[in-house]
């Protein structure tokens, strides 16, 4: 791939930063500390397009390609890990699929109020017995009666339910059926037999709300139906596999954040009568990390450009968010390293940058389940030669 950014994908960058600069990396650690997010930033959002990244211009969204969709989850990463969880969360995993699976009655009635920028969405997959496993694990169930889907069961660990004008939950249609007995339910906060539990609480991302949800006879509509019956499954592979572009940028931007704070303070700091960064030691940890981070950047920004293309994107996804994750783990630790105490302090941004970034290599599918996905493309690919 030969690549550079286009004019429009630099001067969107450049917007995006510039707002993020001004709008929410100044409140960060307010967020972390108070677990509220700051909404007077995300009511302005829409103006960039960051609360309809990649939704139809007709639904009020941005239309932008999946280059750009990741450069504004990068920044929003760079900011406020919190703001950029649950902006991904909102624009991967529950934007994305009313837009890739809504009629146009479905699209009417929630893509417009998802892009205005006074609520966020939410995508509940996750239960408390399955999270890797969705396919064998998946409990909760809705079953057809009359002109409703009656719904059971309870999902976990979910971003985005209190702000969420309309929740896609994955159930199980037919127990019978494997992969193919699955669907996705749109529900709607606020239908009876619904709870959704107070937000946990959390090593990072604390502004970020991430709550249990229990389903006790929840009746939706037969058409709160999001694409087939049967192809739930298919359809929430094929979201995380974008999803993993989300989360592999906003790893990139966290990473970022906690290289500058580094280069910043290895510049201030002295010992043994000069600045740190003078010290080979630590100019080794700042190349490496400027090498990683440009490293995993490729790799996503490829995956991005991949799906755009039409081609298969799945390896790359998987491939960026793993490299991604685990850039963000080691450029954070090293940060932290060269701070010495201070970056164990609350003082410093990087405390709280290390913490918000522990959650990249868990969520979306682990570092594990990663490896497990390229495994299977790898061996496919080398079968066919
Ligand atoms: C802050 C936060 C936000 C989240 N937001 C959402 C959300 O919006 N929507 C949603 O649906 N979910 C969400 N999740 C849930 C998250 O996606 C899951 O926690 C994640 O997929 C891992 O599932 P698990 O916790 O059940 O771990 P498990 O699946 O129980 O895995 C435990 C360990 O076993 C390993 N493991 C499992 N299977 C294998 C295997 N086959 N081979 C090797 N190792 C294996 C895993 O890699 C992991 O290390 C969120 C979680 C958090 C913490």
């Amino acid at each position: 791939m030969d690549f550079e950014l286009s004019a429009e994908q630099q001067m969107y960058q450049r917007a995006v930063h510039d707002f993020c600069d001004g709008e929410l990396r100044p409140y960060a650690t307010q967020v972390d500390e108070t677990g509220e997010l700051r909404w007077d930033a995300i009511r302005r959002m829409p103006a960039l397009g960051l609360t309809g990244l990649q939704v139809p211009e007709a639904y009020g969204g941005a239309e932008l390609d999946s280059i750009s969709a990741a450069i504004a989850i990068e920044e929003l990463g760079w900011a406020c890990g919190s703001t950029a969880i649950s902006l991904a969360a909102h624009n991967g995993l529950c934007c994305v699929p009313i837009t890739n699976w809504g009629t146009d009655a479905q699209k009417q009635r929630y893509l417009r109020t998802l892009t205005s920028g006074t609520v966020l969405g939410s995508l509940a997959l996750t239960e408390p017995g399955a999270g890797s496993d969705l396919a064998g694990g998946v409990q909760t169930s809705a079953v057809r009666d009359g002109d409703s889907w009656v719904i059971n069961g309870n999902k976990a660990w979910i971003t985005n339910p209190k702000f969420a004008p309309v929740i896609v939950v994955l159930v199980r249609l037919d127990k019978e059926a494997g992969t193919r007995g699955f669907g996705m339910l749109l529900v709607e906060p606020g239908t009876p037999g619904l709870t959704i539990h107070p937000p946990e609480k959390k090593m990072g991302l604390k502004g970020s709300p991430t709550q249990m949800l229990t389903f006790e006879d929840v009746r939706v509509p037969a058409d709160a139906l999001l694409g087939e019956v049967g192809r739930g499954f298919h359809q929430t592979m094929q979201t995380l596999d974008g999803g993993r572009i989300s989360i592999g940028a906003l790893s990139i931007g966290l990473a970022q954040a906690a290289f500058e704070e580094a280069v910043k303070y290895a510049q201030q700091r002295r010992a043994f009568g000069k600045p740190i960064s003078e010290h080979q030691a630590i100019q080794w940890m700042l190349a490496d990390a400027a090498v990683e981070i440009e490293a995993a950047r490729m790799l996503v920004y490829k995956a991005a450009w991949m799906k755009d293309a039409g081609k298969d994107f799945g390896k790359m996804a998987a491939m960026g968010k793993l490299k991604a994750t685990e850039v963000a783990e080691k450029v954070c630790h090293n940060s932290i390293q060269i701070h010495g105490s201070y970056g164990y302090s609350r003082e410093f941004p990087v405390e709280r940058i290390y913490r918000d970034q522990r959650l990249m290599s868990i969520g979306e599918g682990t570092s594990e389940i990663q490896r497990l996905v390229i495994a299977r493309h790898v061996l496919r690919e080398m079968a066919a030669i």
